[in-house]
């Protein structure tokens, strides 16, 4: 398969490395957003989280718990911005499953994720949320949903 992220992944395609194990390997990002901008990505190949062994998921969260402090020490950020592009409306261009991980200083400028809403969220009303929670919890579980909804 023609992936980017598997090519980087198996050294194919060089890469500043900082990090690999047997399930996760994590690289600079080339256009980074700040200075230790990092990606974590799975060896083995999914587009995106849920289609990612739940093992592998796993690993790259650990590989994100090793990698923090140790970025924290060598840029000065104390804190971090870890996103997914979750699948192509979300942003993803590489369809190959990536951990960002953002080193954040106070007044970078950035904000936090709700201002990628930049006129501001839709605010569902409180039975639509009550309503969709239920339907999520039966969904979940398998249960037929109330004969409400
Ligand atoms: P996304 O939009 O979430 O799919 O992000 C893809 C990221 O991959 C972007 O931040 C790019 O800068 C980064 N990227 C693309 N090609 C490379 C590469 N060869 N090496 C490192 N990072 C890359
Ligand atoms: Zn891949």
């Amino acid at each position: 398969m023609d992936c980017l992220f598997c090519a980087i992944a198996t050294g194919r395609i060089p890469s500043a490395e900082l990090y690999q194990d047997d399930r996760v390997f994590a690289f600079l990002d080339i256009n980074p957003l700040a200075a230790g901008h990092t990606l974590i990505v799975p060896k083995a190949h999914a587009a995106r989280l849920e289609s990612a062994a739940p093992s592998d998921a796993a690993a790259l969260m650990a590989a994100a718990q090793r990698l923090l402090p140790v970025l924290a020490a060598e840029t000065g950020a104390p804190d971090f911005t870890l996103a997914f592009n979750n699948g192509p409306a979300a942003g993803q261009e590489v369809q190959h499953l990536h951990l960002h991980v953002v080193p954040r200083r106070t007044g970078d400028g950035a904000g936090p994720i709700h201002h990628l809403w930049k006129a501001g969220p839709r605010k569902p009303g409180t039975e639509e949320l009550h309503d969709l929670a239920i339907r999520v919890q039966s969904r979940l579980e398998g249960r037929p949903l109330p004969r409400s909804l």
